[in-house]
């Protein structure tokens, strides 16, 4: 195996081989238990857009937009009137933000493919939401430290990411064959990442994780 043996989440090098199958050999962390991909599988940035060019969502689908009330219901409870917010890794179709806007919610958007207005990753929100996003991301640890450091006092980051349950199921596990998908986390990470920052976790169902700074 080359490339680094570090944890991209926590930075630990107290790493094990959690899986291998026929694409790519899959790494665990004994300090946050996030299960990654070694950066020598991941796809060049070319060969990543082409993979989420394939995934093209409708901003009105309705199926989509039912799949991400999970996390807008429970958000939007938690808000104050007119909240200013970021969906971070918004893809190609804003679902999300359109829906939080139609309640009332200022939204800015950025996606490093669809959106990469960097500027909006200088100002600070009352809530970020990354949907679908931290399983993609190839520096999990800085970049969630740096969203993090955007929100304001008593605000809400909303992740949707599919959880490790288990080795016997991450073997069978489908979220693992796209090969754009190179963090998994699990609950325990994200009790891990709640502690280290000091912050309030709640896990609402099988993908929602909320955490107020
Ligand atoms: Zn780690």
């Amino acid at each position: 195996m080359s490339g680094e043996k570090h944890c991209p989440l926590c930075e630990c090098h107290d790493v094990a081989r959690y899986h291998e199958d026929a694409r790519r050999d899959y790494l665990r962390c004994c300090n946050c238990a996030l299960v990654f991909v070694p950066p020598a599988f991941y796809l060049d940035r070319r060969a990543e857009q082409a993979e989420y060019d394939l995934h093209q969502n409708s901003i009105n689908d309705a199926g989509y937009r039912q799949f991400l009330s999970r996390l807008a219901t429970p958000l939007l409870q938690r808000l104050p009137d007119a909240a200013r917010g970021l969906d971070f890794g918004c893809g190609n179709a804003p679902a999300l933000a359109d829906m939080l806007r139609q309640a009332g919610c200022h939204v800015a958007l950025y996606d490093t493919f669809y959106a990469p207005e960097e500027s909006v990753l200088d100002a600070r929100y009352d809530f970020i939401c990354a949907t679908e996003v931290v399983e993609h991301l190839h520096q999990p640890g800085r970049e969630l430290q740096r969203l993090w450091s955007m929100l304001e006092p008593e605000g809400w980051m909303g992740v949707m990411t599919k959880l490790v349950k288990s080795h016997d199921a991450f073997v069978s596990w489908h979220y693992k064959r796209d090969p754009t998908h190179v963090c998994f986390f699990s609950e325990d990470t994200w009790v891990w990442w709640a502690q280290e920052f000091g912050v309030r976790l709640e896990r609402l169902g099988a993908d929602v994780i909320m955490l107020q700074r």
